[in-house]
């Protein structure tokens, strides 16, 4: 769909000069780590491949995605970049990983046994890396798995980086970050010395402490907040624009889309737009997310429908928004995290979820 831009519902503009500044700016907080990027999930749905081009430019060497099929795809544009996989090898794709170099990130000791096995396969012990479950209690070695490792069990690997994923890192008083801080060290004392790895965006504003060799941003790199307490020195990346359909004189008592939600208290003129929750405008924003029209927020109304929104455009004077008009639905007015707010959801998923009826361009 989006290919020829005819059938595109609007477009979605994302800035790689922001994008590089953002991981410049992860890369300088990391003091004297390296920040990698984590690209999974195509890079947060901004496409994995253009982000990775333009981050092995700026710099990055180490990627992280969460499946094969994505760092083969990535594998392209950074040839001689660390792609880990985050989830791990996967049976049926474990000797193209392999071939293409990929570094699996081993979640247990059954994830080690087929990476060995892979390693016998090609006659060397594989690269490789591990993640220590501090806490998340969700994938990784515990320390009952680490107990229970053969003496030789790390033999058939090339061990090159631990890590662990903190649950609390947007809180900086969570006496989580101590625990699995301590944790981390405990267990990787018991390793071999290879890097570290603890932080995503968030945990790097913890402090040096907490930054070991490598870090782990995502969400700040496309300018979804990492919830810290001090300004953000990042900057917005993506730019969604949705076309104004049709203009409307809404009288007062009438009501506006499904459920009849919405009744105009007084006469009011609306704007509808290209875009719904299609399009990755969760159904959860009717009646609180808000557009911008020439940098002024204006709210919608009623529920999102699933290719259309109406705006509250009575606030702009008559005339200053005509059909083919392009409202913002996410820019330099509306950010990421105030249309994740109004739809009870993190940056995060409203990133994912920006759908493939958009025209992708990167400027
Ligand atoms: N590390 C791991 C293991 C992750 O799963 C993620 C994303 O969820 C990140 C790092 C990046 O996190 P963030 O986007 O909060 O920076």
């Amino acid at each position: 769909l989006p290919a020829s831009g005819l059938s595109a519902s609007g477009s979605l503009t994302i800035d790689l000069g922001a994008l590089a500044r953002n991981w410049r700016a992860a890369h300088e907080a990391s003091g004297t780590a390296r920040a990698s990027a984590v690209i999974k999930a195509d890079g947060y749905g901004l496409g994995a491949v253009e982000v990775a081009r333009t981050l092995a430019k700026a710099g990055c060497r180490d990627f992280f995605v969460a499946l094969p099929s994505e760092g083969i795809a990535v594998r392209s544009v950074a040839p001689d970049a660390a792609i880990y996989v985050l989830n791990g090898p996967m049976a049926g794709h474990v000797d193209a990983m392999a071939d293409a170099g990929l570094i699996p990130v081993l979640n247990g000791p059954e994830q080690l046994a087929l990476w060995a096995q892979a390693g016998d396969r090609h006659g060397r012990p594989l690269a490789a890396s591990m993640m220590l479950d501090t806490g998340m209690n969700r994938l990784g070695f515990d320390e009952a798995a680490l107990d229970a490792l053969a003496p030789d069990a790390l033999q058939g690997i090339d061990l090159r980086l631990v890590l662990s994923h903190l649950a609390c890192a947007d809180d900086p008083s969570a006496d989580m970050n101590i625990v699995q801080r301590a944790r981390f060290n405990r267990m990787r004392s018991r390793l071999p010395d290879v890097e570290a790895s603890l932080c995503n965006s968030a945990g790097i504003f913890l402090g040096p402490d907490y930054h070991y060799e490598l870090t782990r941003p995502g969400v700040c790199l496309y300018g979804g907040s990492p919830f810290i307490a001090e300004p953000a020195p990042f900057h917005h990346v993506v730019t969604v624009g949705a076309e104004v359909v049709q203009l409307r004189r809404v009288p007062a008592g009438e009501t506006i889309g499904y459920g009849a939600t919405f009744t105009a208290a007084s006469d009011m003129r609306t704007a509808t737009i290209a875009a719904g929750y299609a399009d990755g405008i969760f159904r959860a924003a009717g009646n609180r997310g808000f557009a911008a029209i020439n940098g002024v927020r204006v709210p919608y109304v009623g529920r999102v429908s699933m290719d259309l929104v109406v705006l509250d455009v009575t606030a702009l004077p008559d005339g200053a928004v005509r059909p083919g008009d392009q409202a913002e639905v996410l820019g330099p007015t509306i950010s990421v995290d105030d249309l994740a707010q109004a739809s009870g959801t993190i940056g995060y998923e409203v990133l994912t979820s920006l759908g493939s009826r958009y025209e992708r361009r990167y400027i």
